[in-house]
C-alpha cells in the first residue's frame, strides 16, 4: 500500500463504499451487517472451503433446506448427513459440522471467536469469519482471496501467513468488520482475481503497489506445488450397481467412507497380486475386469481398476450410502457394461 499507515483510512473508507454498492447478494447474507445468521455463516464457510461460489451456492441451497437449523442438523443420523455432503468434498468436514451441531444444541451458538474456535473442525479462517460477521467481533479473516489482496496492494511477492494476518487486522474497520471483512472477500472473488484483476473497476486501485508495478497479477508469487502422489488400487463389485458389498473404508484411501472394498497396489507389486489379497480377505471369487476410472485429490491421483466377482459377504444397497465419487465412476462401470452387453444382445 502506498503510503502505508497514513493511507488505511482512505483504503478503508473506499473499500467500504464499494462494498455498500456493489456487495454481492448471496443466500447465506441473511441478517444485518455485524449480525449475519451465524448458522449460515458457518455452513457456507466450510462448504466454501472446496468450492468456488457458483458451486457452493447450489451445495449450500440443498444442504439448507436439508438441515435448515442447527437443530436439524444435528437430530439427522450422520449417515443422513454424509449422504447429503455427497459432493461437497472432504467428510471429515461433514462430520464435524454435525458434531458441533450436537455441541451447539446442547451449549448454545457461540457467540465470540473463540467460542467459535472451540467447536469441533472450526478453524481460525471460518472462526473469524463466523465472529465478524455473525457476532460483530472485530477478527480479519486470512483466506487465499485475502492474501492475494493484500499482496497485491503493498507489493509484496511472497507474503507468508503471519504478514498477511498483520495486514488484515490493520486493515480492519473495528466499527465494521463483517462488511470489511465481506468487502475484502468480495473484492478478491470479482474484481482482483487471479489470473486477469480488473484494475479500471478496483476501488482501491490508487493505492495498489502492484498495479503500479505494471504486473499486478505477478503478486504473490505462485506457490511452489507439492508433488502429486499416483496411487494404484483394484476394487471388486460383488452384486451390481444398486446391491453390491461396501464396506468402510479405513486408512488414507478415501478413509472413514462407505466404498467398494478396495486394496491398494503397494511398492512395485503386480496389480494381480493385489486383487488375490482382496478377494481371499473377502472370500470372493473374481470373474472379469469393469475398467479402470480415475479421480485426482489436492495432493494425490488415484487410479481404481474394477473387477467384477461373485461370492463373499452380504451386500447393501447402495442408494442409501454415501460414496465417494470414485465409488460413483466405479459403479458407472457395471451400467456401461450391462448397456454394451444389451446392445450386442
Ligand atoms: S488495483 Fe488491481 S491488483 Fe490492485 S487490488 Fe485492485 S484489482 Fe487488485
Amino acid at each position: 500500500m502506498k503510503g502505508a499507515a497514513s493511507t488505511l483510512p482512505a483504503v478503508r473508507a473506499a473499500l467500504l463504499a464499494w462494498f455498500d454498492r456493489e456487495g454481492r447478494d448471496l443466500p447465506w447474507r441473511v441478517g444485518p451487517e455485524g449480525g449475519r445468521d451465524p448458522y449460515r455463516v458457518w455452513v457456507s464457510e466450510v462448504l466454501l472451503q472446496q468450492t468456488q461460489v457458483a458451486r457452493g451456492r447450489v451445495y449450500f441451497e440443498r444442504f439448507l433446506e436439508a438441515f435448515p437449523t442447527v437443530q436439524a442438523l444435528a437430530d439427522t443420523p450422520i449417515e443422513a448427513v454424509l449422504k447429503a455432503w455427497e459432493g461437497c468434498g472432504y467428510y471429515a468436514r461433514a462430520r464435524n459440522l454435525h458434531r458441533a451441531a450436537g455441541v451447539i444444541v446442547r451449549g448454545g451458538m457461540p457467540t465470540t471467536y473463540d467460542g467459535w474456535r472451540a467447536l469441533p473442525g472450526v478453524g481460525p479462517y471460518t472462526a473469524a469469519a463466523v465472529a465478524s460477521l455473525a457476532c460483530g467481533e472485530a477478527r480479519a479473516v486470512n483466506d487465499g482471496n485475502v492474501r492475494r489482496v493484500l499482496a497485491r496492494l503493498c507489493g509484496e511477492r511472497q507474503p507468508s501467513a503471519a504478514w498477511v494476518q498483520a495486514r488484515a487486522d490493520d486493515l480492519l474497520d473495528p466499527a465494521r468488520p463483517g462488511a470489511c471483512n465481506e468487502a475484502v472477500m468480495d473484492l478478491g472473488a470479482t474484481v482482483c482475481t487471479p489470473k486477469a484483476p480488473k484494475c479500471g473497476a478496483c476501488p482501491v486501485s490508487a493505492w495498489c503497489a502492484a498495479l503500479g508495478s505494471g504486473e499486478p497479477a505477478a503478486f504473490p508469487a505462485p506457490k511452489v506445488r507439492a508433488a502429486v502422489r499416483e496411487v494404484r488400487a483394484v476394487a471388486l463389485l460383488l452384486g451390481d450397481a444398486r446391491e453390491a458389498v461396501l464396506e468402510r473404508r479405513e486408512g488414507t484411501l478415501l478413509g472413514g467412507l462407505m466404498g467398494l472394498p478396495t486394496e491398494e497396489v503397494v511398492g512395485g507389486e503386480a496389480e494381480r497380486d493385489a486383487l488375490a489379497r482382496l478377494a481371499t480377505r473377502l472370500g470372493a471369487a473374481v470373474t472379469g475386469e469393469l475398467g479402470t476410472v480415475t479421480h485426482g485429490m489436492t495432493h494425490r491421483r488415484v487410479s481404481l481398476t474394477v473387477y467384477a466377482g461373485t461370492g463373499g459377504p452380504p451386500r447393501t444397497w447402495v442408494e442409501g450410502a454415501a460414496l465417494a465419487r470414485l465409488d460413483h465412476k466405479a459403479l458407472a462401470l457395471w451400467d456401461a457394461r450391462q448397456a454394451s452387453l444389451f446392445a450386442h444382445a
